[in-house]
């Protein structure tokens, strides 16, 4: 047992009171009041460095983020698509929960709506000047949502897209659609925030007008592959893809009628025929990705390897199973969120996940921060 752990040890005051940045801060500054002698200099550089846990994973360290956004859209190309959140499970408070957004003429299809939604459409306009975003958010356009599973990291910002902009007066119901159990879902949040809407509806609103939400169920016996929702700005399909034990998870091709350009927008899952329906000769394909060489650094999927391959192959996109994607699909460009970048302690490379895929023979594939636009 070292120096400060014996003298930590003999004060439980302070260990409780102080979390361990602060703690070391006031061991230094005993150890510095002390002595200034050469050897209490080497024990104030003999700490130890935090414990690295799942929950401040070096992936999440500031050092490790880069939080500007870039515009790497088309310029000729009216229609784009918006990274609103680019994170995973994995509470990384430099990127959202995974959401994303198809602008065709000024207005947003969204896609999935992970944690901190409200926020991150906010942030994206603050952020990213490439087009005015303030115009293409205006309240009454947040209303489309197309979700392509209910794991919860792609779903937890619902109850704010459905309420949020009724507080700041918008009259407009939102309209989600997704795979089975959408419907239940919102009924679920709508029902279990009555109280909110009630409240609101009463105490300013004088309408109901704006908190609802029409949910719908596409049915994967029925509807796919095939058009899910036409208006005048797009056609949009769904297909099938595969990502863990879900019957139906879904990955979404957006044609705008005004350029023709065509955005894919996968969701979690690894290869999949559907997936490469959905990206056929498109322009953008929005999708996740996970290390191989580096699985063995998951802080998930069991405790060796060998069970972390056999899971985590059963949820996510391997560098081989993206080339087999993009090889079958010939899209133009991908876009890589929702990344598992695990890396060895010490040696994180932000763009280590994007130079695997590239090693792997993946062309033009971008790693997305919150906010880029493509
Ligand atoms: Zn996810
Ligand atoms: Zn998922």
């Amino acid at each position: 047992m070292g120096f400060i752990q014996r003298y930590l040890g003999r004060s439980n005051i302070m260990q409780k009171r102080l979390n361990p940045r602060f703690r070391k801060t006031a061991v230094t500054a005993i150890l510095s009041s002390w002595c200034l002698s050469s050897l209490c200099l080497a024990a104030q550089t003999a700490v130890p460095p935090p414990v690295v846990t799942w929950v401040n994973d070096q992936a999440t360290w500031p050092a490790n983020n880069q939080t500007a956004p870039s515009d790497i859209s088309p310029q000729d190309k009216t229609t784009k698509l918006l990274v609103l959140g680019s994170g995973t499970p994995m509470p990384n408070p430099y990127r959202f929960g995974p959401a994303s957004a198809v602008i065709v003429n000024g207005y947003p299809y969204f896609v999935d709506c992970g944690e901190g939604w409200f926020r991150a459409v906010n942030r994206a306009a603050v952020n990213q000047h490439g087009i005015d975003l303030t115009q293409v958010f205006a309240l009454g356009n947040l209303k489309y949502m197309f979700l392509t599973h209910l794991h919860e990291d792609h779903t937890v910002g619902l109850p704010s897209f459905i309420l949020g902009p009724y507080k700041y007066a918008s009259s407009t119901n939102k309209v989600i659609m997704g795979p089975p159990g959408t419907d239940h879902l919102v009924n679920g949040i709508v029902e279990a925030w009555s109280a909110d809407r009630q409240e609101q509806f009463e105490g300013m609103h004088g309408s109901p007008e704006g908190s609802g939400a029409n949910a719908g169920d596409i049915d994967p016996d029925h509807d796919l592959p095939g058009p899910v929702f036409e208006d005048a700005n797009v056609t949009v399909q769904a297909f099938k893809t595969e990502h863990g034990a879900f019957a139906s998870p879904l990955a979404y091709r957006f044609t705008a009628k005004s350029d023709g350009r065509v955005i894919a927008v996968g969701g979690d899952g690894h290869y999949s025929p559907g997936l490469v329906q959905a990206a056929k000769n498109a322009d953008v394909l929005v999708i996740e990705g996970v290390t191989w060489d580096n699985l063995k650094f998951a802080n998930w999927g069991g405790g060796n390897l060998d069970e972390k391959i056999k899971n985590i192959s059963r949820y996510h996109m391997f560098p081989a199973d993206l080339k087999r994607v993009q090889d079958e699909s010939h899209v133009k460009e991908i876009v890589m969120v929702h990344e598992q970048n695990f890396a060895a302690p010490g040696k994180y490379d932000p763009l280590g996940l994007q130079h695997e895929m590239e090693k792997n023979g993946v062309k033009n594939i971008h790693s997305a921060v919150d906010g880029d636009l493509f």
